[in-house]
């Protein structure tokens, strides 16, 4: 297998201001030493409770944020080390699609103007190529091209999350990381959108990392799934030895927290997730969990168990393993 990305003990820390004069800055660890691979042409599920650092990861992947330590080599090279020319470059190979693509865009252009932004911003193409490009993308995500001279608002919520993914192909990207890309859309929608996900992934060989609180959903489309708490990775595992064999506690209560839809796999229960995430500023000692942890041991309250391989692919950071 091609690994098309190596994160190498990623840190982003947030260094917030105190309000209090004088009183030390406080640091918010979102990503707390993360190591993992991509492979190409692989769906790499991210799932987690809001607040565990997804977003920043992805971000920081991108170079859409900061890195305070650690590794990202996409293909061998450091994106943190690019040049200019080289940055532009990877920006095209690699696309993100989030929860309200159009938050971040003008409301007042005409989605067909949207479209064509990112190929005028790269200088690809005369304006015919764009049209042409913009009616095969539209057709390509089910949307018909004679809305392109719609407004976002126009839309609804599905369509343009159809919307913002033909963004993101407009540039012929070959990994692409989606951010709680269905998850403000009814569940019906969503099946919808994962499934064009999908069929794109299947014509078009694209790597994923499609980041999500639900796990279901994010069961629904990864080939390989991440399940992070506080800015650390407790479990990764394929799939399918994930959902059937799956070890850490939070990710049992994250099981239960968001069922599959077989109602066969509801059973032998522990208690839903209890309480609130702890604040990734000051996280608690020892195993983050352990405070919500129904399997809680001495041991987990003083020391934070490293991430070991439990069985070949299957790596858990607990001390029951
Ligand atoms: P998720 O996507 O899993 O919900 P985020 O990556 O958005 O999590 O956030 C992780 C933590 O980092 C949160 O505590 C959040 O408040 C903090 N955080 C994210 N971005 C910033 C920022 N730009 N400045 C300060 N703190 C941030
Ligand atoms: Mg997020």
């Amino acid at each position: 297998m091609e690994k098309i990305l190596e994160v190498k003990n990623l840190k982003t820390y947030f260094t917030l201001k105190s309000e209090k004069f004088g009183a030390k800055p406080e640091v918010v660890k979102a990503v707390n030493d993360l190591s993992f691979e991509v492979n190409k042409g692989e769906i790499l599920g991210i799932v987690g409770e809001s607040g565990c650092g997804k977003s920043t990861l992805g971000k920081t992947i991108l170079k859409l944020n900061h890195k305070t330590g650690g590794e990202i080599l996409y293909k061998g090279n450091e994106i943190f080390d690019l040049d200019a020319e080289d940055l532009k470059d990877m920006r095209r190979k690699m696309q993100m699609v989030f929860q309200d693509p159009f938050s971040s865009l003008n409301p007042r252009k005409k989605v067909g103007t949207l479209l064509a932004q990112p190929l005028l911003i790269h200088k690809l193409g005369s304006k015919e190529e764009i049209d042409v490009k913009i009616d095969k993308v539209m057709k390509e995500v089910g949307i018909n091209p004679v809305y392109k001279g719609r407004f976002p608002h126009q839309f609804s919520g599905g369509q343009r999350q159809r919307i913002g993914i033909a963004r993101a192909l407009m540039l012929d990207p070959e990994f692409i990381i989606c951010d709680e890309a269905v998850s403000a859309l009814d569940v019906s929608i969503q099946a919808q959108v994962l499934n064009l996900l999908l069929d794109l992934h299947d014509k078009y060989k694209f790597t994923y990392i499609f980041i999500a609180h639900d796990l279901a959903v994010v069961e629904f489309i990864s080939t390989r799934i991440i399940v992070m708490y506080l800015g650390k990775i407790v479990e990764t595992a394929d799939k399918k030895e994930l959902v059937n064999s799956h070890l850490h506690p939070y990710t049992k209560a994250l099981f239960d927290a968001f069922p599959a839809t077989d109602p066969k796999g509801r059973e032998n229960r522990d208690p839903v997730l209890m309480g609130d995430v702890p604040s990734p500023i000051n996280p608690p000692s020892g195993c983050y969990f352990h405070p919500r942890c129904p399997r809680v041991m001495d041991k987990c309250k003083l020391e934070y168990p490293e991430l070991k391989e439990v069985s070949s692919g299957h790596k858990a950071a607990c001390w029951l393993y």
